[in-house]
């Protein structure tokens, strides 16, 4: 077996097949941080993440470029809008999508591989002189535009034809373009707005060109797989093969296409109109970010994906339990020789998360090889343990669900808020908790209330103590050690 992905630009399932291997090179449009990052940006960018460390594990040296558009109308409109410097926008939105990607597990950039618009205008001109030079752009009297007519693969990728395209064009009244589906590679300056010197006249790139010049300036003229979210696919990738294919010469200028599925939040589509766009740190904050990434593995990357926030809650579930799980094993386990003496003791289970991860990212069936190899290595006798708990965690990292060391610490659920207002209603003042501190206190003064008890042979009473604290969640177990207690999970 080998990866095989869905490819957008064919439309079919196919296997990846790099131009330069050892070398993977990938192209993902990264953030326009003019706003707060939501839950949509999280699917597609733990999906690149899983694909990078997948390809990884293939033994692709992986080169992933993930820009960052930090010039765009709409931060330029959030800065006068607000008053303050479109730079400190930007940078404040961006800090807060690295934090949040952070805390999501999503692997960090290389800086040579995460670049700033504003740091390849030269390549951006140099691209557009070439554009205007053989015929496939003009300038105008706003900025300089693409002339789409000039390329008959227009439409291809997201399937579109050109007459329909024009059909279905707004008639708007634009003097300055010769055709309404023509798009802006460079836009004068306006009054007031942050501009660059070109031969054209000042001012700033489109959002489109900035993303094939720097591609073109990092990865070179063609390279392996171009991805982002399926909103992207029109017109933003398609204006992206229009400019790079008539000055590279070549086609393709990517080979896969690769796009993370729509996602709808509690149904509806997210839009500023609605305002359904939470900030993704406020739902970090809320939820165990590991719960999140779980339930996006869960789901796939290229459906529509309809995300409930009531759904984390089974997620979460299924994490505590697969904690708990691999802390059982980790108890047992030995330490084992190496991770290939741990692939060789587990070979089946090995195929089976990478024959998963093989079709098409299918990381919903990966998902469960690994939660069901969990809750059966939990048994195994120590020799088995020291391999199977390597091999797990190991598809745990590419999966990017690492264990950390808060996964070896036995849960310890949260005694209810009246808890003590429960016991002292079950008492009902046989016992005096007045001097109790906190609950464990009262906890402590009822087990000792009881020993006496116990001591006395009055098992009635010590019975009655042990029931009023299984009433409120504690249960007791007498040990050789002493008695223990725990609240009911
Ligand atoms: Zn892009």
């Amino acid at each position: 077996m080998s990866l095989k992905l869905y490819n957008t630009r064919t439309r079919s399932v196919e296997p990846f097949e790099p131009v330069a291997p050892p070398v993977a090179s990938l192209y993902v449009c990264g953030l326009t941080p003019s706003a707060e990052t939501h839950i949509g940006h999280a699917r597609t960018y733990l999906l690149f993440d899983v694909l990078r460390r997948y390809l990884t594990h293939l033994g692709y040296d992986v080169r992933y470029v993930q820009n960052v558009t930090d010039i765009d109308d709409r931060s330029i409109a959030a800065a006068t809008e607000t008053g303050q410097d479109w730079r400190e926008i930007v940078a404040r939105y961006y800090a807060s999508f690295k934090n949040s990607m952070e805390k999501l597990g999503v692997l960090p950039l290389d800086p040579a591989c995460e670049p700033r618009a504003t740091e390849y205008v030269p390549q951006i001109i140099e691209m557009i002189g070439e554009l205007i030079e053989r015929g496939f752009a003009y300038a105008s009297k706003d900025g300089v535009y693409y002339r789409v007519s000039r390329f008959p693969d227009y439409g291809k990728l997201s399937n579109r034809n050109l007459s329909e395209l024009e059909a279905g064009a707004r008639i708007e009244v634009d003097e300055f373009k010769e055709d309404p589906l023509d798009f802006a590679l460079w836009k004068f300056a306006k009054p007031g707005e942050p501009s660059w010197a070109s031969p054209w006249g000042a001012g700033r790139p489109g959002w489109h060109i900035e993303c094939s010049a720097m591609a073109r300036e990092l990865l070179g003229d063609q390279f392996d797989l171009h991805g982002g979210g399926a909103d992207l696919i029109f017109p933003h990738h398609e204006n992206e093969i229009a400019q790079s294919e008539p000055v590279i010469h070549k086609h393709p200028m990517a080979n896969f296409w690769v796009h993370g599925g729509i996602l709808l939040s509690e149904s509806r589509k997210m839009s500023k109109s609605l305002g359904n766009f939470e900030p993704l740190y406020e739902l970090l904050d809320r939820h165990d970010p590991q719960a999140i990434r779980l339930l996006f593995l869960q789901t796939g990357y290229s459906k529509v994906m309809n995300f409930r926030e009531e759904a984390i809650g089974a997620a979460d579930a299924t994490l505590q339990t697969l904690r708990d799980n691999f802390r059982m094993l980790a108890d047992k386990a030995t330490e084992p020789k190496s991770l290939e003496e741990a692939r060789r003791s587990f070979s089946e289970f090995n195929s089976a998360v990478e024959a998963a991860l093989d079709d098409d990212m299918n990381t919903a069936s990966a998902l469960r090889e690994v939660l069901s190899f969990a809750s059966s290595a939990r048994n195994f006798e120590a020799v088995r343990s020291g391999p199977a708990l390597r091999i797990l965690e190991y598809w745990l990292t590419i999966l990017g669900l690492e264990p950390s060391e808060a996964w070896l610490k036995k849960r310890v659920p949260k005694l209810p808020s009246d808890f003590v207002e429960c016991l002292k209603k079950q008492l009902d003042g046989a016992v005096t908790l007045a001097n109790a501190a906190s609950a464990a206190d009262a906890i402590q003064i009822v087990i000792d209330e009881r020993k006496k008890a116990r001591s006395e042979r009055r098992w009635n009473e010590s019975d009655r103590l042990r029931d009023a604290l299984a009433h409120c969640g504690v249960s007791l177990e007498d040990t050789r050690e002493g008695t223990t207690w725990t609240v009911a999970g």
